[in-house]
């Protein structure tokens, strides 16, 4: 097993984590349903996109 041969500072660490922050999700509502969805994405309870029906609708049972 590959063992580390120095202890990682707690400088690296930190310098390493500093990638790790999460960003906010960015949502816009739909302009056909008024659900909320991701921009440029189809939307996930009508199935419309740039004003018209791209996918069918899903019927939740
Ligand atoms: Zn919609």
């Amino acid at each position: 097993m590959a063992v580390p041969k120095k202890k990682t500072s707690k400088s690296r660490r930190d310098m390493r984590r500093s990638h790790h922050a999460l960003t906010n999700v960015v949502s816009v509502e739909c302009p056909n349903c008024g659900e909320v969805k991701l921009p440029h994405h189809v939307c996930g309870s009508c199935g419309h996109y740039d004003g018209r029906e791209v996918v069918v609708a899903q019927v939740e049972a």
